[in-house]
């Protein structure tokens, strides 16, 4: 069985192929940068994967070797994400699954991060940290679905990052460029918010913005803004592992490309005895691969076939009926 995944809910049009054995045949991607100083602007995101996605199914179709003819399914992401982006992708799946006669199923964007990590890492039953742009997750899976044991109530890690990054001048992806200046950075005292289980990161944003602002030193803020989200997303993860009595953490996201965050929550794992395992850096950040292969989990478990896109569908809305059992 061959999958073709299409993800488009941010800044990345991405394009995977998968075989029903979990072999990753292309993973192609374009993605949107926007003009200098600047976010995401959702219509010029959706403008961009709109004029890239021909050209990047081709480069997928070429890379895997195989035509159209020769996929099974299509897979497409329904969300969480945002509509111009999320409907540009849909789009091109509805035309593609019309034209080439292939059953089309929708998935989850989140869910995607969590099994492509599932796939790479071998782990069965993991906590998950799910770190990105928009999203900031400790998840793990339980009766019937993942569930959400702590988030961020405000903003996402990736986005916090890449603000404080743009207020200081940096172009986007800014969150990498903020952990080469921290190697240079010493510890600023800074907020630290967590709230239960779950985190906030505007407020911290905002302190950091306002020392910058006074005059404190560019490279120790990019220090100790990382310390402070990664140390919360730390003493998070590790109640949730204690709480749920699991012994396996999955670091899973753009923001999973951190080296820093890497080691803290790998010390973590050695002093409690988990294993602890990174998404590969091509599987970090939104690609098309995930979404393929959770495509291929969704079709054979009998998902059913939500052909629509929703912006805000959570993660523990899910039916994980592939795990059931
Ligand atoms: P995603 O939304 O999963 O594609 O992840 C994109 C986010 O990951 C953006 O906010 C990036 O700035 C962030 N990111 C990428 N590399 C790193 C890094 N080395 N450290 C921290 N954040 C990163
Ligand atoms: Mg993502």
């Amino acid at each position: 069985m061959l999958c073709l995944g299409v993800e488009s809910t941010a800044h990345t049009f991405g394009i995977g192929i998968c075989s029903g054995e979990g072999e990753i045949l292309a993973n192609e991607k374009s993605v949107y940068r926007p003009k200098k100083g600047w976010g995401i602007v959702p219509m010029e995101a959706g403008k961009h994967h709109e004029e890239v996605r021909d050209k990047v199914l081709e480069d997928a179709l070429r890379k895997a070797g195989v035509r159209m003819e020769d996929v099974d399914i299509i897979a497409y992401s329904r969300g969480p994400g945002l509509p111009p982006c999320l409907y540009k992708g849909f789009e091109f799946v509805r035309d593609l699954s019309e034209k080439f006669g292939k059953p089309l199923i929708g998935v989850n964007h989140c869910v995607a991060h969590i099994e492509i990590g599932r796939l790479t890492s071998g782990f069965g039953d993991p906590v998950v940290v799910y770190v990105s742009g928009g999203n900031t997750q400790i998840i793990s899976f339980s009766e019937g679905r993942y569930r959400v044991f702590g988030e961020c109530m405000d903003m996402g890690i990736g986005n916090a990052l890449d603000k404080f990054g743009r207020v200081i001048g940096l172009d986007f992806p800014q969150a990498p460029k903020i952990e080469i200046l921290a190697k240079k950075g010493k510890w600023v005292d800074l907020p630290y918010v967590v709230k239960g289980m779950d985190l906030s990161f505007s407020g911290i944003l905002t302190a950091c913005i306002n020392k910058y602002r006074s005059g404190e030193k560019l490279e120790d803020l990019c220090f100790s803004i990382q310390e402070v989200f990664f140390s919360m997303l730390t003493e998070v993860t590790e109640r949730a592992l204690a709480h749920l009595g699991k012994d396996e953490v999955l670091l899973t996201g753009g923001v999973a490309a951190n080296l820093r965050l890497q080691e803290m929550l790998g010390t973590m794992c050695k002093e409690r005895g988990a294993r602890f395992e990174v998404v590969p850096r091509e599987f970090a950040g939104d690609n098309g691969a995930m979404i393929a292969w959770t495509g291929i989990l969704a079709y054979r478990s009998g998902q059913k076939k939500l052909k629509d896109v929703d912006p805000r569908w959570r993660t523990d809305e899910v039916e994980v009926s592939w795990l059931d059992g």
